[in-house]
């Protein structure tokens, strides 16, 4: 059986291999595998895997040629977002049994066979592709993804995501990544580097992240959204901080006017000879304090 194919079991016309040659040739335009059924050529298509369909081109008749509003020589086709950012692409079809929007199941029937858009001879084109991030704005931008060897996929569950620790106090290496200035709200630009998540709270798919270890359900003011998907991307990176500093066993002083590191030693810790602790405690070089300065307190 086939995961593509609603009742039959998959002929490959042109194999992926022929696609990239094509595609190096400058005689195609896109890396996929074209399937039928086989013996009896044309079926249904149905959904690779579950997910949530991203674009649907539905409008085109006729055959050979024929590109649509964006130049793409697809014809009708169906593009489903899966779990990981992966992406696969149905082409050419009769017909279209989806819409935008949509969450599909795998083996859901999505379209049907056909010969819609640059195609001779009724197939499916199937691509897949792994996008950096989750797609938006213009699809078929190649910068934003690569594609993958779709024949290879064609009968190959994608790899599941794995549950992404949320869990505040995580740490993750961003690359790259989009952020947001609140959890639905606008587009924050990129970030790069190491960011702890700021809380458990999941928020539109969302969660709020922090520059510091030492901000982490404290200080919202270095934070930002971002992505559980994309996140998810980057587990391999995830190293959850477990020794992220408890603030309520933290004592702190900040200094007064008129204080010294012995008079504050005295006061605070009973004796006036553990001012240097104090200094080792805040890595401090000498005993200058100045006022305003938050100093750590030995327990
Ligand atoms: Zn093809």
């Amino acid at each position: 059986m086939s995961r593509v194919l609603k009742s039959g079991s998959n002929q490959i016309t042109c194999t992926y291999a022929q696609h990239c040659a094509n595609v190096a040739a400058g005689k195609a335009w896109a890396k996929g595998a074209d399937v039928v059924k086989y013996k009896a050529q044309i079926d249904k298509i149905t959904a690779h895997s579950a997910g949530r369909v991203i674009k649907v081109v539905d409008y085109l008749g006729g055959t050979n040629g024929i590109v649509d509003d964006e130049g793409m020589g697809y014809g009708n086709y169906v593009m489903i977002l899966h779990d990981g950012n992966y992406v696969t692409l149905y082409a050419h079809l009769e017909a279209v049994y989806v819409r935008e929007g949509q969450t599909v199941a795998q083996g859901d029937e999505i379209g049907f066979m056909g010969n819609t858009g640059n195609s001779f001879g009724a197939h499916l084109h199937f691509e897949v592709r792994k996008y950096k991030a989750v797609p938006a704005g213009n699809l078929h931008d190649v910068s934003a993804y690569e594609w993958l060897d779709a024949q290879e996929w064609l009968d190959k569950e994608f790899p599941g995501v794995a549950s992404v620790e949320v869990k505040a106090g995580a740490k993750f290496d961003l690359r790259d990544t989009p952020v947001y200035n609140s959890e639905s709200g606008k587009s924050y630009g990129r970030r790069s580097g190491i960011y702890y998540v700021w809380s458990d709270e999941v928020k539109n798919g969302r969660i709020r992240m922090t520059n510091s270890a030492a901000h982490v359900g404290m200080n919202k003011q270095v934070s930002f959204w971002v992505s559980i998907d994309d996140i998810a991307l980057l587990e391999s990176n995830a190293e959850t901080v477990t020794t992220a500093p408890s603030p309520a066993a933290e004592k702190t002083y900040t200094v007064k006017a008129g204080d010294s590191l012995w008079a504050i030693a005295a006061k605070q810790l009973g004796n006036g000879g553990r001012y240097k602790e104090i200094m080792s405690l805040n890595e401090l070089k000498d005993d200058v304090v100045y006022v305003g300065q938050v100093l750590k307190l030995p327990e």
